[in-house]
């Protein structure tokens, strides 16, 4: 069973999630949004080590505490990250055209694709590429769990937005078709801005996917 720690932090009010299997001491970091420490503390008070920091993309205020949790964390925790987002995590994730200045932390190592498998603990998830709101798009799916954590893809009622570098909005439509809505309708969607919805909530509401 997966056990999920969800903290809304930063300027943009980012959802970012500290996760690991039941009974596992090992946690991984999806998106360290801002305020490391706070992150750190929560894993700390559980007594789980942070192993893993998993970007589904590289906007800045989906790492702003990358530093802090790999600084705080020993040995540091790996990051991993879409390569064809490598471009925007060197650009500080596009913080200077929004007047901020950030670290953006480790280098990231390891290199993520559509379909790859990751583990946590003995919980297996898989990577779903989902370009669009930026090129390197990834989403995190835990089959047996019924979640996918989808960043800044698909939110309640609404899309991730496609006017900044080198978003485009019929391949962000294209990935939710592909990539979300083909998810079992009881999927939980865990996002990057705003509550919890699920993939048939979406499939019925969402006003950007009618028609
Ligand atoms: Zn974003
Ligand atoms: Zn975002």
């Amino acid at each position: 069973m997966l056990e999920i720690v969800t903290f809304t932090l930063g300027p943009a009010m980012t959802n970012s999630y500290l996760i690991a299997e039941k009974g596992s001491d090992t946690a991984a970091v999806i998106d360290p949004a801002w305020d490391g420490h706070v992150i750190l503390g929560a894993a700390d008070q559980r007594g789980w080590r942070i192993a893993n920091i998993w970007l589904t993309h590289a906007h800045f205020d989906h790492l702003g505490g990358a530093a802090a949790v790999a600084d705080g964390s020993n040995p540091p925790p790996p990051v991993a990250l879409h390569p064809d987002d490598y471009w925007l995590w060197r650009a500080q994730g596009g913080a200077p055209a929004f007047g901020l200045e950030i670290d953006p932390g480790p280098e990231p190592t390891v290199d993520l694709a559509h379909g790859q498998k990751l583990y946590l603990g003995q919980l297996e998830l898989e990577v779903l590429y989902a370009p669009g709101h930026t090129p390197g798009h990834v989403m995190f799916y835990f089959p047996a769990e019924n979640v996918l954590f989808c960043g800044d893809v698909i939110f309640q009622f609404s899309i991730g937005r496609t006017d900044l570098p080198g978003g485009d909005y019929d391949t962000l439509i294209n990935s939710i078709r592909e990539q979300v809505l083909t998810l079992p309708d009881e999927t939980r969607l865990l996002n990057g801005h705003g509550p919890e919805t699920t993939v048939g909530v979406e499939r019925q509401y969402n006003p950007f996917l009618q028609g």
